[in-house]
């Protein structure tokens, strides 16, 4: 059973990648919508609005509980910024759990690709990714434990790192759930799975 943080943003894509891939799914919207998760999903959309929300709703601190006792996480665009140890460009009072030991930049990718397409090497996907950003953030520093699992290959941001792994926190600067490709969530339900 994965929860899906469902407080703002992209929830429904999420869903229809887990339907497809006939994985169990539950929208968090209040505490008692924790209660039996073997993983979570942060989905993308407004990274310092679900702070505020996470703050105003109690979700806050009983998610950095469980996030930092190890629960499963898979936080896209958004959802990696509120993964991160620290963030860049982004409001003082907001909130992120810090349980992925890297430093983030939001909306990293200035003007001229603001949002863009691009295929992308993913370790452990065989074949190549088709990643979309919008709006994204990208990792600007890695700590000695976290795996880059993909970068930017051409362009002008060629080399940004946008997808990163450190135990059981999975994050991509991209959205897998808004092209079709089960993918990613593939590897994330097999990280679930791992631990239940
Ligand atoms: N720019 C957004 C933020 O800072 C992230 C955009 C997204 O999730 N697509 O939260």
């Amino acid at each position: 059973m994965i929860g899906i943080l469902a407080l703002q943003g992209g929830v429904r894509e999420h869903e229809q990648t887990l339907d497809r891939i006939g994985v169990a799914h539950r929208q968090v919207r209040r505490i008692e919508h924790l209660e039996g998760i073997d993983g979570l999903i942060l989905p993308g959309g407004e990274s310092t609005t679900m702070s505020k929300l996470l703050g105003l709703g109690g979700l806050l601190e009983p998610l950095r509980e469980l996030l930092s006792g190890g629960l499963p996480v898979y936080g896209t665009c958004a959802g990696m910024i509120l993964l991160a140890r620290q963030v860049l460009d982004t409001r003082a009072d907001a909130h992120s759990f810090g349980v992925l030991d890297v430093t983030v930049r939001r909306n990293a990718f200035g003007r001229q690709v603001d949002s863009f397409e691009t295929d992308l090497d993913f370790s452990g996907i065989t074949d190549p990714v088709h990643a979309v950003f919008i709006r994204a953030p990208w990792v600007e520093r890695v700590g000695p434990d976290v795996e880059v699992l993909a970068v930017v290959p051409d362009g002008p941001a060629e080399g940004a790192v946008v997808a990163v792994r450190s135990g059981n926190a999975l994050a991509t600067s991209f959205h897998p759930e808004c092209t079709g490709d089960t993918r990613v969530h593939e590897l994330f339900r097999d990280m679930v799975a791992a631990t239940v």
